[in-house]
């Protein structure tokens, strides 16, 4: 409005002069039309957000609406050159870029911007030539003009916040042009909106990179939370390495990712790369053991310390040539490589390799690895706990078993004689316990046959003591091998005395195994000292009685003790049942 004032006073000392009422109308018309006209551009330009499309669409108004030949947006360098980023020429055939590159991307260096910094425009001036042989310019700023065949020219700054940004630039090439105020002006508002429209767009630009970059984070997070649950879930350290490995290249989108672990005792010399995913036009590191004297001198420290290597480009990092040899072996060119703990000691190390070419790592691609051989390193400590208590469980299994197997002879031992091998007298006791019960429940014969090697005294004074213990083992087998049925059972009762319970057995059962172990007994034909009897024999006595309720099995026992005594009485070797 202000401009609109000053241009209705110039106007008005005009018609104090010359000018005609008509004239007036005309020119109030024209400003009108002018202002609609920026308007529209204004329009345009604020319902897009595309810097291409509103420098396209701006210049093509604007040089209609200045018609004149040419508009052009230049865009300062950091260092006052610069860049003709987008024009659109006015349809006259003679002044197309092919001859005149004035176009998109031509890039004029001005001396006097450069050196004042961008000189008049930074104090928001327009620039207008009518004819540029004219206006006093320096003769070089001129052959500039005439490479691009300008003859007259209107400039106004492109402000973005405080910053100067660029020009709007409107040209004439045919001719001179007396610029009009009403031109300047529009020109100049003009470049106030794409200051705006630029400084909107980058705005846009920010937000959408904050969003992508966001995005991108999202997206690594949730490979990341992906990946370690993989390695998590890989419980046996093979399996484990081996998805370490192929999952990080996978997400990295690198050339190879290996997994290298230093030899415990070599002060980080030695070691060996133990899993490995590369490309297949790489070589493989898995091939050779690793030795690298310059390692544990220089880097040791800091990756125990948990600090990591970045190296875009191994011949710009400063690295040793020791170690760029072992890198060159394997085509790396850049490399992340991160340490891997275990229980807190540096175990070894997760080697992301570029082969292709150099490579800026990202941030969010060191956050990455970083926290993935973080996660790396509490599965290696998992699966070493785990494989602890797999051996644990394992020697746990060992041990119960041996203890089972232990108690179970330990259980047979508390039932068993030890010199004999047969059931003690404790187990005689509750199996004819148990005998007799069932005996009242069956109403079945129980039978109890005792015996008793004779003059066994004699033997063992005449032999020893541990011929006789011999003696009592051979008679306690083969009695044993006389009793066929599995609840038959032989005890030794005492001393040199057994007993044996027949259960579900009558009187005539009994003696008939009496009568057998008797013969087998005599037929060992074992030597005795006794001027009776030649050879081992046994006295026996046999009890067989249905259990009644209210009664003892000592009753059993009382009896077949009698009848051996009977039998002992009639001479010995020989059986009595008890009547
Ligand atoms: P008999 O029964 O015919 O009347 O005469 P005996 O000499 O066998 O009877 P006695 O009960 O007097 O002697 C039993 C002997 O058995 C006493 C002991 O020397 C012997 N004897 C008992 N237990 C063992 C043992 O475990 N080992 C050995 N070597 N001898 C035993
Ligand atoms: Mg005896
Ligand atoms: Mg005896």
């Amino acid at each position: 409005m202000k401009g609109l004032a000053k241009r209705t006073a110039n106007l008005g000392c005009r018609l104090g002069g010359f000018a005609t009422v008509d004239e007036l109308e005309t020119q109030i018309q024209q400003i009108q039309e002018q202002e609609k006209a920026l308007y529209r551009v204004i329009s345009k330009i604020r319902a897009s957000l595309d810097l291409n499309v509103i420098f396209q669409t701006t210049t093509k108004e604007t040089c209609r609406l200045l018609q004149v030949e040419r508009v052009a947006v230049y865009r300062f360098f950091d260092d006052w050159g610069g860049q003709f980023i987008s024009d659109f020429e006015f349809a006259e055939p003679g002044w197309d870029n092919i001859d005149y590159p004035l176009g998109e991307n031509t890039v004029w260096y001005d001396s006097y911007l450069q050196e004042n910094q961008g000189g008049r425009y930074r104090n928001n001036e327009t620039l207008v030539v009518s004819d540029v042989y004219n206006a006093g310019l320096s003769q070089c700023h001129i052959e500039i003009l005439e490479q691009f065949h300008i003859r007259a020219y209107a400039t106004a700054p492109i402000f973005v916040g405080n910053q100067l940004w660029g020009i709007l630039a409107a040209y004439q090439h045919s001719e001179p042009l007396q610029w009009q105020d009403r031109q300047i002006k529009f020109l100049s508002q003009v470049a106030a909106q794409l200051g705006f429209a630029v400084k909107q767009a980058e705005l846009l630009s920010d937000t959408q990179k904050k969003a992508e970059a966001l995005q991108e984070r999202n997206k690594q997070q949730s490979i990341l939370f992906q990946v370690t649950s993989e390695i998590r879930e890989s419980l046996d350290l093979d399996t484990l390495f081996k998805t370490t490995v192929r999952e990080t290249r996978k997400a990295l989108q690198v050339d190879r990712v290996a997994l290298f672990e230093f030899d415990p005792d070599s002060n980080y010399t030695f070691g060996e790369f133990v899993a490995e995913n590369v490309l297949p036009e790489y070589d493989s590191t898995m091939t050779e053991k690793i030795e690298d004297h310059c390692f544990g001198d220089q880097f040791a420290t800091y990756y125990e310390q948990g600090r990591m290597q970045v190296v875009s480009n191994i011949y710009q990092a400063g690295l040793q040539p020791c170690h760029i040899n072992i890198l060159e072996k394997f085509q790396v060119q850049a490399q992340l490589v991160v340490p891997v703990l275990k229980r807190e000691k540096l175990w070894g190390l997760l080697c992301i390799h570029q082969c292709r070419e150099p490579r800026e790592w990202q941030d969010t691609e060191i956050q990455f690895a970083k926290q993935l051989a973080a996660q790396f390193s509490v599965a290696l400590d998992q699966a070493e706990l785990l494989e602890q208590y797999r051996v644990q469980s394992k020697q746990l299994n060992e041990t119960v078993a041996q203890l089972e197997q232990t108690n179970s002879q330990l259980e047979e031992l508390t039932y068993q004689d030890t010199l004999t091998k047969t059931y003690n007298r404790r187990f005689f006791d509750y199996i004819l316990d148990y005998e007799w019960k069932r005996g009242i429940r069956t109403r079945e014969n129980l039978s109890l046959i005792l015996f008793d090697l004779d003059y066994f005294k004699h033997y063992n004074d005449y032999y020893g003591h541990l011929a006789g213990d011999e003696c009592l083992i051979k008679v306690a087998q083969t009695a044993k091998s006389v009793l066929k049925r599995a609840t038959d059972l032989l005890s030794r009762y005492g001393g040199e005395e057994f007993a044996v319970i027949l259960p579900e057995t009558d009187s005539s059962g009994a003696i008939q195994i009496a009568q057998q172990i008797q013969k087998a007994i005599r037929q060992l034909e074992i030597p005795h000292a006794h001027e009776q009897l030649p050879f081992v024999t046994v006295s026996i006595g046999i009890a067989s009685y249905v259990p009644e309720e209210g009664q003892s099995p000592k009753i059993l026992i009382d009896y077949a003790d009698r009848a051996l005594y009977q039998a002992k009485s009639q001479g010995r070797n020989s059986w009595v049942k008890f009547c």
